[in-house]
């Protein structure tokens, strides 16, 4: 049974096998979380990025999906990178957001992770209303088969925070 728990705080702070980075496509580096995990991390992490960028990932990161790098300085092991959707009033995406989600899981699966620690993806600058997002991810991690023990959402401030609360409640997670 994987336990999911609620926290606010810093996300790179955080003692658990992976720290999950709501990246954007090109990998090498942004505002938000993104900027607060290299930052954290150090160039490790940028250097293996650049790597993915030269090799496997020469498009970037297609949104949705997800990919592992080193974390670096941080406490974590990993981190993964994931790209969610922008948010958009006229088209569905939602549907992107929980594979990003769910793709993050299966990497953490293959990576023999434990305890993984996810961001409110998308909830920022790419403007997902809060509670839709908070649902979403709610509900994708506990529909997600996996390996993964703890999962933790690690909410930046008290608002995200209540939009995660509301969200368990409702679900009953
Ligand atoms: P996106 O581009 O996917 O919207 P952002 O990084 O802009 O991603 O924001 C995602 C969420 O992460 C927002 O709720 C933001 O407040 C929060 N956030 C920013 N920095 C951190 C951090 N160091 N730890 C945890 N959450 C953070």
């Amino acid at each position: 049974m994987t336990r999911i728990e609620l926290a606010q705080g810093d996300i790179t702070e955080q003692q658990v096998d992976i720290v999950v980075n709501a990246a954007n496509s090109g990998l090498l580096g942004g505002g938000g979380v993104d900027g607060a995990i290299h930052r954290a991390g150090g160039p490790e992490i940028l250097k293996e990025c650049k790597e993915l960028r030269a090799g496997p990932l020469q498009d970037g990161l297609p949104t949705g999906q997800a990919v592992a790098t080193t974390a670096g300085r941080m406490p974590a092991r990993w981190v993964i990178h994931t790209v969610g959707p922008v948010y958009a009033k006229r088209e569905d995406r939602s549907a992107l957001l929980a594979s990003a989600f769910r793709e993050s899981l299966r990497v953490a699966d293959e990576l023999g992770a434990r305890s993984i620690a996810f961001p409110a993806v998308s909830a920022g600058v790419y403007g997902w209303p809060l509670d839709d997002a908070a649902r979403i991810a709610v509900r994708t991690v506990r529909e997600t088969p996996t390996s993964v023990e703890l999962v933790r959402f690690v909410l930046f401030n008290d608002e995200i925070l209540a939009a995660f609360e509301e969200a368990v409640r409702e679900l009953g997670a």
